[in-house]
This record gives C-alpha cells, structure tokens and sequence, in this order.
C-alpha cells in the first residue's frame, strides 16, 4: 500500500495560529507525507493547503546546510561574498563582534529579532539568554507586527493576556462577527468550521467588517464595507445603541467593570529624527508632541475642548488612564449617531448612503439582540492600526457592556497569525518590556521572581524595557544598536518601510546574523547565515490562539551542519562569562545610569567571575529538572540540541519544566513536558489545573481562578507600568482589581490619508497559499504555481482611470518606496473605489518597501493597511 513502510507521528502545522493537529510520516529517515490529525480537536483531520504540504517545506534544493559567511582573502569582510565556513569559525567571529558591542556600547547595543514561530524552548532560551546573560531586554518576536496590540488591549482591559474563550465557541454561537480578517485565508481550518456553523444551524449568521470584499465575504450574511479606519467611529456608534437601546446588562457591569478613559501617547511611533523626514512625516511629529483635543477628546479627559496637551511615548506599554462614571461614558460615545457615523465611515463604493446606514442598524440589532449569542473575531485587520489597542479594547466594552463575554458561544476573540505568537512570544515573554507568565521587566517584583527561578544574582535583571521591534531596525540604522540576530524570522522582508532596513544591515559597524532553514531576503542582507533545524528536525510545544499548548518530538536529523536554534544560543553562551557581563554595565536611564554589579552575589552563589554563560543559565536548568540520561523520551539518535552539545540531559525537556515553574499557581498553569509529548494527548488550554484544562477563562464554572466577586483575577493582574490602573501596590488602584475595563476611545484620524498625489489607501496581508514571506511555501512546486506571484488587487474603474487593466504591470509608490506587480481586478479580492491590496509573499514584489513604518503609540504595532500610495502603468 502506500503507506508500506511509514510511521506516522502527530505534530502540529506551523502555518497559521489555528494550531491544526498533523499526523506526519516518515520513511527512511524522512518525512514523506503529512495529513490531517483525524483526533485533533482544533481540525478532526482536516487541514488547508499549507497544511497538507507541510512535508514538503524542509526539502527545498536550496535548504541552507553549512554557516555561510561574508568573506574576501580567507577572513570576514563586510563587503565579501558569502563562503561556507565552519560553526567553529562562525560563532568566533560571532562572538568577536557581540563582545566588541557589548564592551563599547552595553546591552542597548545588541539585539535579537525573534518569532511567533519559535517553540517554547527556543524562545525561552532566548529570553533567558537575553535578560539573564546579557542584562539585555533588547529582544522581541516578529509577533509584534502581528498581534502586540491584542496583548496590550488584553493587559489593559482584563489585566492578564490572552483570549478567554475557546474554539469550541464556533458550534454553539449563532452570529459571528469578523472585524476587519478574511479567515477562509488567514485562519482556513477556522473558517471551515465556522462555514459548517452557517450551512448546518439555519439561525446562524456571519457579519463581516472589512475594507474590501474577500473570500470570507462571500458566505457572510451582511458585509460592511467601511473607509479604513473608521472602525473606532462604528465600535463607537455600537456602544451608543446598546446604552441608548437600554440593553446594558446592568448588574454584570456594576459587578464586574469599571468605566476608563485617557488619550495619552497620540504620536505615532515615527523616528524622532529629522534624518529621513519628509513634510508629511514632519508634520506628523509635530502632532506627536502635542495635540489639540477635538471634542470628544475632551469630553473624556475632563478637559476644553481645543486645548494642547504634551504628548510622549509610552515604550510599548501602556497608556495612562482613569476611572470615569457611567454617565461620562456615555456622553463619550453621545456624538456617534448613525448620520455621523455613517457619513465617516462609508467606503467609496457603489452603495448609498442610506444603505450603508441600514447596514450599520442591522449590525447594531444582531448584537443588541438579547436572543443572539455573540462570538466577534479579529485578526490583522485590527491589530496592524495605528489605534489598534483601543478597537481591540472597543471590542470587548461592547462584549462588557452585555455581558456576553467568557460564556460558551459569547465573547470577544483576539486570533493570532502565527502558530505559537501565544505559546511562546506572549507566553514564555519574549518581547522586549515582558518575563514568563505576564510577568513584566519594569516590576520588581516580577524581576525578584524571575531571578528565583533563574538562580541568578539579585538585580541581575535590567529594569529598563528593551527596543521593540522597530525600534531595533531603527537603532541598526541609527547606529545605537550594532549587533542584531535574527531568529526563525524573515524580518528585513516582513518589516515595514523595509529599504532602510536593508541599508542599516549594511552599515559598515553593523552585524547582522540570520538564523534560517533557507536563504530568505534577509539572510542575504546579512554578514553571516546560520543553518537552523526545520520544524520536524526538533523536539517543540507549541501555544495556539485558543491557549492550547501542543507538542511534538523530532522526527528525522537536519541536513548537513544544520543545528537547532537553542543548540546555537547555548553554543554562544559557552563563548561568555558572566565575568564580562554581570559586572556594573551602562543602560542609559536606570539608576545612577548602570546596571549594579552583581558578581560578588553570583560567588556567593558558587560562581566564579569565568563562569560561562552557558554554565551559570543552563547547566542549573538540566540539574534541576532531574532530565538526566537516560531519559526515556529522549532518542540519542534524534536529538539534534542535545547531542550536538554532548549533555548528559534533555535541553528542551529541560527547559520548559523551568518555565512551567512560572506557570504554575498563576492562572497560567502549565502540564509537563512529558504530558504534552504522550502519543494520544492533542494539547491542553491551560490553566491546566489538576490535569484538568480550562475552556473559559473568567467564568466560576470553568475556570478554577475566577471567583463571582472577583471574576478577573484581582491580585493575580499583573501591572503594566507603575501608577496605572493594574498596580494593585498602589492602595487607590486596588480597589479596582478584579475588574474589567471598558474604556471609552475618541475616533482619531490616521496618520497619512490619500491626498490629491498619493491618492489610494494600500492595504497589505496574507493570501491562503502562502506563509507570511513565501520562504518556506513558496519552494514547494504546488504551492508556488498556485500563486507564482503577488498581485496588485485593483477596483477595475480605479484601474481604469489609470489605463491599467487585468494581467497590466502597475507602479505602486508612495512617500517611502516604490513596487511593481501585475494588477487583478475580478477574483479573490473585489476592492471598492479609492483602496488597493498586495499581499507580502513575494519577495520579487516587495510590497514592503512601500508601506508606511507609523505604529500604534501603545503596542507600537505597525499599520500594514493604511498608506497613501499612487498606482500607475509600469
Ligand atoms: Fe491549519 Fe492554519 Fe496549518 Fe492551515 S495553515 S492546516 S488552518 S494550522
């Protein structure tokens, strides 16, 4: 038979946040065949595309099998060409331009760029490498351009992160509403079950807000076609009716929440330097400095309407705001009638304005509808905005203001793109101002806790919060950061504005190193390339967007030299001592403007000053976790981490054994190692609490955390920045613990609109055939004829006017570079009037050097869907 001679294996697809269970088959040492894991929760066999075509993703002609290094006469040269050398050689002259930077300009000039699709080993070895070897925060994952927003509207709504209700929702709601995502692309498994909802329930309905009609829309029931942005303007018009229509659910609001406001941190995230600005960009950062306060800004500052008020960055924390009353609330949202709305928000589409208007009633009679159960989904669409905190915050005051939300079949849910940005991004704390467990660099308790853990030195930790991620990329370019590794991430291509990047990777002081199974875009931007362990070439959990950890084993070796990233990180951390880096180093902004020296504490500990790194942060890791050889999950013989580095124990069993310590006891709780690796079992939604797991958060019949007088958690919140709402030390704010926060969010303008020049919004995103930059699908042959390329999708009168027409080459420009692709105007995506869409698979396209680098002031997030381009014939 076909199968004759494969063993099949579950795992799961790395291609989406979905998280759908694989059953993966091997035959000779090599995966021959994935399919649909028929006893996965998440998918019951079934899979999209990208999934059916996981095993062919490891087996590109050009799979990266040796470090590559930039070389002229025999040694390193920035301006050679790429030679093979070997890891000896490589991770030399790593470490020789690491403690060159690390010596001259501390641990602000050096950087990692991590992944949603690391595994939570990998990404806890990098975070603990990071914050406890370097002293650096410098570090955070790519899921800062994908869900950072989700995470601060989650940490200043509920306090804690993460989503709390369940895939299972899909069955037993009878309306969803998708706020600005397409999932019968982005999220397909998904969008099959909520497909199967819709034909087999006759009382379920989908509604779709959106820019543009998508694959999603054609099974929607209603589409609301808004102008981009305006989404704040119609969450806005909801909150009006459900108070005007009196359907508040009164007793669960007083119980439960409370009423916030603040318009701190209006800038935009832009450089603060007049190096590369351009008039529009100025005029942009005179507005980031201060800002007039329209009406109904003033209304919820308590302040004149017209009034200037200094404005500052918040360091992708949080915004500061307050408690308000109901009664401000509500005089809040007073001014979003339906006309006002509706003249805002209206697309240049074919449809009238009272149509649109009957839209937007019929949209405020689902949810006011105290029959319906309400499930609402977001994705990009809302978090990639320059207020993509407050519509996500927005989103769930309506759930609030219901009370629909936590309960089977209602609640508000923040889907991830990436198939662990929950699981290990969010979770393990690899971003720059975050520890494991919510915890967060700023708190010093948190950073006590943390060093408990990690045996290190009290005040080992660096307090400051680190460079998020565009602000690394601006700080290579700026010269303040030299070295930067890149981690299971194809940054130079998926960052926004991305031809400064590329010149900042060669700049003469700059070392860039990129981790990778293959030579993306960024690869070749960089000084030396490292061959990394494919998905199924090593031991990983993953953490999907319904809180689901799963985990997989390896199932066949790397190619020739390739090595795991956590095999690479340890490998760098033999090349350290904590002699170099635990003594007094420089972090501009912390007391006395140095990180205290803490040697003399680590010998009291039993270290010495020539400790390694590897020594001092993950030797105690092996020891303590007791996961000494022979352990009887581990196979000497797939075991790329530890038998490269010759261990007498299981590194990745190791270390997320550790970071369960983080977990446990706090609303967090992970199962172990060996729990998540057992054959039968698919993942577990933590709390996993007395091996039981926990389907809704926030709700006392679920969840074993949530008490009726104190639903959301109280103490267990953690605080964001000191003197918000969520610092529960602070005795005037801890009468608010345990509550949740409906915030209300003046409607703000973007940050550059289509003018007379540049006169299209250009929306970017994902298409189903394709992962993120097409590094991995588009070497596989079926995928890649499928979509060979981007294209640029156009409303045919749009094109017309430009004399452009289907199959035609376009320019698309705007004020920060130019592309070409062929325009499309009849399928998949049917733009309206006035927006344009390109999706940023295609490196030859490039959509990326086009796209504007403005982001959220709170998350610092960038908006891939809103910049002002021109389109014309190439
Ligand atoms: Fe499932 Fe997403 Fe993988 Fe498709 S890409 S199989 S929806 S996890």
């Amino acid at each position: 038979t076909l199968d004759q001679g494969i063993s099949w294996h579950k795992s799961v697809c790395r291609f989406c946040g979905t998280g759908c269970g694989l059953m993966v088959g091997v035959r000779d040492g090599r995966v021959v065949a994935t399919k649909g894991d028929p006893e996965a929760p998440v998918n019951r066999g079934l899979n999209c595309v990208k999934g059916y075509f996981n095993a062919k993703i490891m087996y590109g002609k050009d799979r990266l099998t040796q470090p590559l290094m930039r070389m002229k006469d025999g040694k390193f040269d920035k301006s050679g060409r790429f030679e093979p050398v070997s890891w000896e050689t490589a991770l030399s002259e790593m470490t020789k331009h690491l403690r060159a930077t690390y010596e001259k300009k501390g641990p602000e000039g050096i950087s990692i760029i991590g992944s949603g699709q690391y595994t939570i080993p990998e990404a806890y070895t990098a975070s603990k490498l990071m914050k406890g070897g370097f002293r650096s925060n410098n570090i955070d994952p790519n899921a800062r351009l994908c869900m950072a927003s989700a995470v601060v509207g989650f940490y200043q709504t509920f306090g804690v992160d993460e989503p709390a209700n369940c895939y299972a929702d899909i069955e037993k709601t009878n309306t969803i509403i998708l706020w600005g995502n397409n999932p019968a692309e982005a999220h397909p498994v998904l969008w099959s079950r909520m497909a199967n909802r819709r034909l087999t329930d006759k009382g379920t309905r989908i509604i779709q807000l959106t820019t543009h009609r998508s694959s999603s829309s054609n099974l929607s029931d209603l589409v609301i076609i808004f102008r981009p942005n305006t989404d704040l303007a119609i969450l806005n018009f909801i909150l009006r009716e459900i108070i005007r229509r009196g359907k508040v659910n009164q007793s669960y609001v007083e119980k439960h929440c409370i009423f916030c406001a603040g318009v701190t941190d209006i800038g935009f995230g832009l450089r603060n330097t007049d190096k590369f600005a351009f008039p529009a960009e100025k005029d942009v950062m005179a507005r980031q400095l201060s800002v007039k306060l329209d009406k109904w800004e003033a209304v919820a500052q308590g302040r004149k309407e017209g009034e200037v008020v200094p404005q500052k960055n918040s360091g992708g924390t949080a915004g500061k705001h307050w408690k308000i009353s109901f009664e401000d609330f509500k005089k809040g949202v007073e001014p979003y009638t339906l006309e006002f709305v509706a003249e805002l928000a209206k697309g240049d589409n074919d449809e009238s304005i009272d149509t649109f208007k009957k839209k937007l009633m019929e949209l405020a009679d689902y949810i006011c509808d105290e029959k319906r159960d309400i499930m609402s989904y977001w994705c990009m669409g809302v978090n990639q905005h320059q207020r993509g905190v407050w519509v996500n915050e927005q989103i769930y005051a309506y759930h609030l203001l219901l009370g629909k939300h936590a309960l089977p079949g209602n609640g508000a849910f923040s889907l991830t793109g990436q198939p662990s940005a929950c699981g290990s991004a969010r979770e393990v704390g690899a971003f720059c101002h975050r520890l494991p467990a919510d915890m967060l660099v700023a708190n010093p308790a948190h950073r006590a806790k943390t060093e408990k853990i990690w045996n290190l030195p009290a005040g080992t930790l660096n307090p400051k919060v680190g460079a998020s991620l565009m602000k690394i990329l601006r700080g290579v370019e700026d010269e303040s950061i030299d070295f930067l590794w890149t981690q299971v991430v194809n940054i130079i291509q998926s960052a926004p504005n991305n031809n400064h990047w590329i010149k900042a990777c060669r700049r003469p002081d700059a070392f860039v190193v990129v981790s990778d199974i293959y030579p993306t875009f960024s690869a070749r931007c960089a000084d030396l390339i490292l061959p990394a362990a494919a998905h199924f070439e090593k031991w990983g959990l993953y953490g999907n967007a319904e809180r689901r950890t799963q985990g997989w084993h390896q199932l066949v070796k790397s190619p020739g030299e390739a090595r795991t990233d956590v095999w690479m990180m340890m490998e760098l951390a033999k090349r350290f001592t904590i002699g170099e880096t635990w003594k007094s180093v420089p972090v501009k902004g912390v007391k006395d403007d140095k990180l205290p020296d803490v040697l003399a504490e680590a010998e009291a500990m039993g270290m010495k000053p020539e400790t390694t790194l590897f020594d001092a942060l993950f030797a105690p890791t092996g020891k303590r976790a007791e996961a000494v050889w022979p352990d009887p999950l581990y196979k000497s013989e797939l075991n790329n981490t530890g038998d490269a580095l010759g261990l007498k124990w299981f590194p990745e069993k190791a270390l997320f054994n550790e970071y369960r310590q983080f977990t446990l006891g706090d609303g967090h709780d992970l199962a172990d190692f060996d729990t998540y690796q057992d054959p039968k079992c698919r993942g577990l939604i933590w709390p996993v609490v007395n091996g039981k797991e926990t389907l809704y958060r926030f709700n006392t019949e679920y969840d074993p955390y949530a008490k009726e007088d104190n639903l959301f958690y109280g103490k267990l919140m953690k605080p964001v920045a000191s003197g918000d709402l969520y610092n529960v030390t602070d005795p005037k704010q801890t009468a608010y613990a345990g509550t949740a926060k409906i915030f209300f969010r003046p409607y703000a303008a973007p940050v550059e609109q289509p003018d007379g020049h540049y006169d299209l919004w250009l929306c970017t995103g994902r298409i189903l055939e394709h992962w993120h930059t097409g590094s991995m699908t588009r070497r596989v042959p079926e995928l890649h004829r499928a979509a060979p390329q981007a294209l640029l999708y156009m409303n045919p009168g749009d094109a017309e006017k430009r004399g452009l027409k289907r199959g035609d080459l376009a320019h698309v420009e705007s004020r920060h570079g130019t592309c070409e692709a062929l325009v499309e105007t009849q399928v998949r995506n049917i733009m309206p009037a006035g927006t344009v869409w390109l999706a940023f698979f295609d490196e030859k396209v490039k959509c990326n050097a086009v796209v504007i680098d403005a982001t959220d002031p709170l998350s610092e997030e960038p908006d891939f869907k809103k910049t002002a381009v021109l389109v014309r014939k190439a």
